[in-house]
Formats: C-alpha cells, structure tokens, sequence
C-alpha cells in the first residue's frame, strides 16, 4: 500500500471536473488538506469538504496579497469563528517573502501582515488548533518568534526554504515542514531534507502551483507525491515503504485525522 496524504493542496483553485478527476484516480490518497486563500477560498474548500469526505479544509488569509480592508476582515474572522468545527487547520496564512520581493519596493510595510499573522496565531491558541505557515527564508525567524510568544506547538511549514539556523529552531521546536515535487530537481530542498528529521515531516503538492524539471508542463496532480517519496527514501536511506508509512502518520497525528 502506497497510502498518502496531501499536506498541502488549493483544491478550490481547481475546476470541480478537474477535483474530480484528481479525486477518481487517486486511490491511495486518504485525505486533502485543503488551504484557503480568502473568505470566497474558505466557502469552497468547505462545500468541497462536505462533497467529498476526504477533503479536510482549513481557513486563513494567504499572505501573498493585498492585506483585506476592515470590513473584509470582520467578515472572514467571523465566517471561520462559526465554520470553526468544520475545520482541521488555520491556514494558508504566513508572511509576503515573494511579494515584496517581486514590488522590490523598501518602504513596503510588513507590519500588517505581521499583525494579521498575530491574530491567526491567537485563534490557533485558543482553539488549540495546528496552523499552516507560508513564511520562508528571512521571514521564518519572525513568524517563529510570533509562534515561540504564544507557546503553539502544531506548526506546518509547508514548503519551507531557510537558512540552517532556522532548520535547527523548528526542529528544536517540534515544528513540521512539507515537500512539494521539487525535491527531486531541487538542490536546495535536498539539503533540508538530509538533515530535518523524517519524523517532523510531511509531502504535499501545493496544487494547481506548477513544477518544472520531470513536471514540466504537466499539470500538477498528488500522483507526483510517489516521485517525493521516492526521492526521500534515497536521501534517509530508508525503505520507501517505511517512508510512505512514516509520512502518513505523521500528517495524521499532526492533523488529528
Ligand atoms: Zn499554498
């Protein structure tokens, strides 16, 4: 058995033929933890999940975008405080790395986004629930200091890339990372993975986000999970089956699935 979970997925940003497909022909996923974008994200990642029993959603604000105004904001906070029961994660939320890199701009203020993190972080306290972080390289050790502050222990990194201090500190710390398909052309990720602990692991494909190298133009499908796997067997020097095995316990113990 080749049972897997996708960590990681925006399955509302797929059509629902092509949910559909992926579901149909992936037998040996057992569940999708399905990440919000926005308030629209999170109403259709919560129909999906009443559709399709193995689709897990969590709620959130990704970072990548313009911060929401006053208005938008109460809305969503409302929506996931009464959709709360429904869910198995706060996320996708994190920090902008890619936007402010791309607008290149040094004045661009971080401080609201960091206190929209705060605020997600809080409810995760509070609910006790696992939140799912976008944050890489210079903004993994501000979210960890967000993370360390509140005293949350069920942190997900999904596709983490840093530096090795900051591997060290969510080892330490207990925090999970997920890899996507580009561990296998990826010199950088390969790295990570011959270091972190195979047992603060989990793999997702952060689908319908496209790979290159053997992915290339094609369009990204949890299949390419076996690949993964595949990879970190050779990296741990582990059997692949224990690794297949070690991965889903991991994503189920770490989601409560
Ligand atoms: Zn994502």
């Amino acid at each position: 058995m080749k049972s897997m979970i996708d960590s990681h997925i925006h399955l509302d940003h797929y059509t629902d033929e092509e949910i559909e497909e992926i579901i149909s022909s992936s037998p040996t996923i057992q569940s999708y933890i399905s990440v919000s974008y926005d308030l629209e994200s999170a109403k259709r990642n919560l129909l999906l999940s009443e559709k399709y029993s193995i689709v897990k959603p969590a709620f959130g604000y990704h970072p990548e975008q313009s911060l929401p105004n006053e208005k938008e904001l109460a809305n969503l906070m409302t929506w996931i405080e009464s959709n709360k029961e429904k869910m198995v994660a706060i996320g996708e939320v994190g920090l902008p790395y890619y936007l402010r890199m791309e607008t290149a701009d040094p004045s661009f203020q971080l401080h609201g986004y960091i206190e929209l993190l705060e605020a997600f972080i809080i409810l995760a306290k509070k609910w006790e629930m696992p939140i799912v972080l976008h944050a890489v390289y210079d903004d993994a050790p501000v979210v960890c200091d967000l993370l360390e502050k509140h005293s949350i222990d069920k942190a997900h990194f999904h596709w983490f890339k840093g530096d090795s201090k900051t591997i060290q500190r969510l080892k330490n710390n207990g925090y999970f990372i997920s890899f996507t398909p580009d561990i296998v052309y990826e010199e950088e990720i390969q790295q990570i993975a011959k270091v972190f602990p195979i047992d603060q692991v989990m793999i997702e494909t952060d689908g319908p986000w496209p790979f290159e190298g053997p992915f290339q133009g094609k369009s990204t499908h949890p299949k390419m999970m076996n690949e993964s796997v595949g990879f970190i067997s050779k990296i741990k020097k582990m059997p692949i089956q224990d690794v297949y095995l070690q991965l889903l316990d991991n994503t189920k113990s770490f989601y409560s699935l």
